[in-house]
């Protein structure tokens, strides 16, 4: 049988997170918080499994969590999607990305990606026939070089997948990088998809610069937002999708063949819980006090580091340590030093290697303490 996708093996979350089981290392590989989420949510879902809400959901979601999310992007970007024909929920991001380019990308249309980019991109665009096209970014500042963006667009170019706050490198998308996309897709028909599932959990005052600030790109773009993330219940697989009606018909055709639809007691519980935006406004600043405290018992350590802006990931540079290559020392740091990671050279497509390894600070004190003293060691 001849595979689809001959180059992809298993995801590096996994294999990581298994070596971590096995080597008993502190895992600060795949990204998960390490924490309980808020008793009040998952109450919320048991009472209404109680109360008989255990059927199908409507496709699209049920009307009372898309109205509540179109008042949410509303108050926080400015933004008012037409929550019946605008928003779908999802079963999290990585569907919610894979239906939007299953449902949009042609044989042998383009996509630029931003290497380091997140896992899923490349294999939904190539399963679907099109050509991921890269413009590279580099440790340590991660900058999009527009000028190298323009050069890549052509006839063939149906899309442009930004990811801001950006994994694996805890960088943002500034106002003048989104002025620079606008520019660039003014006056033709690129599809923006923007990953945002981390989009409130943003650091140093910095906001997060949604797709939905941006009236010029709203009308051809799609957003792709995370319950999980920002709930720390990424186990629900939960999350949603937004875009103007001409986007969100193609998703919805291609979302009832894959999903048809999301769990309804969690749909409902969600509604509920998003009444309240201290929920998710209150962010930032709880993990901003978990990246600091990270990065204070580790400022002694032979890694570098620039302090993420945005993410749970640190990404820590250890050129100072070894020659070895990201992916091999990530292991040997699980299996001999006790701390797993994600090397990051799995997300570029020519594996560069530029020596730095991501760390999830999503976890309790206790943990980063320990995470921190074997990293100190080292
Ligand atoms: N998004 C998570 C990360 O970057 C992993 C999710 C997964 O394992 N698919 O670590």
């Amino acid at each position: 049988m001849t595979s689809k996708l001959p180059n992809v093996g298993t995801t590096i979350f996994t294999v990581m997170s298994k070596l971590a089981v096995e080597s008993g290392a502190v895992n600060l590989g795949q990204g998960f918080p390490g924490f309980a989420m808020d008793e009040k949510l998952s109450n919320l879902v048991h009472q209404y499994m109680i109360k008989g809400f255990n059927q199908y959901a409507p496709m699209q979601g049920i009307p009372e969590l898309r109205k509540i999310i179109s008042e949410k992007i509303h108050s926080c970007y400015g933004h008012r999607y037409d929550w019946s024909e605008e928003i779908t929920i999802t079963s999290g991001g990585t569907q919610a990305i894979f239906t939007a380019i299953t449902a949009l990308i042609h044989e042998n249309d383009e996509v630029i990606l931003f290497p380091p980019a997140y896992d899923c991109y490349a294999p939904a665009i190539e399963l679907n026939g099109g050509k991921p096209v890269y413009a590279e970014l580099r440790y340590p500042d991660y900058h999009i070089n527009w000028e190298q963006v323009k050069k890549l667009v052509n006839h063939k170019t149906r899309m442009i997948l930004i990811n801001s706050p950006h994994n694996p490198s805890g960088t943002c998308l500034s106002e003048s990088d989104m002025l620079e996309l606008s520019k660039i897709v003014a006056g033709t028909d690129i599809i923006v998809l923007s990953d945002e599932v981390y989009e409130h959990i943003v650091f140093d005052g910095e906001k997060h610069e949604s797709i939905a600030r941006y009236p010029q790109l709203v009308p051809n773009s799609l957003a792709v937002f995370s319950f999980g993330k920002t709930f720390h219940n990424t186990g629900w697989k939960m999350g949603y999708i937004t875009g103007p009606t001409h986007l969100m018909t193609e998703f919805r055709k291609v979302h009832q063949y894959n999903v048809f639809s999301c769990n309804t007691p969690i749909q409902y519980a969600l509604a509920d819980y998003l009444q309240d935006s201290i929920t998710y406004l209150s962010l930032p600043q709880f993990y901003q006090q978990k990246r600091d405290y990270f990065l204070d018992k580790i400022k002694d350590s032979r890694f570098h580091f620039v302090p993420c802006k945005g993410t749970y990931f640190q990404l820590l540079n250890y050129s100072d340590i070894s020659a070895d290559k990201d992916v091999e020392l990530a292991k040997k740091f699980t299996t001999e030093n006790g701390i797993a990671s994600i090397p990051c050279s799995v997300f570029y497509p020519d594996h560069l290697d530029e020596k730095v390894l991501r760390f999830c600070f999503a976890k309790e004190e206790e943990t980063l303490t320990k995470a921190a003293s074997l990293l100190c060691k080292i």
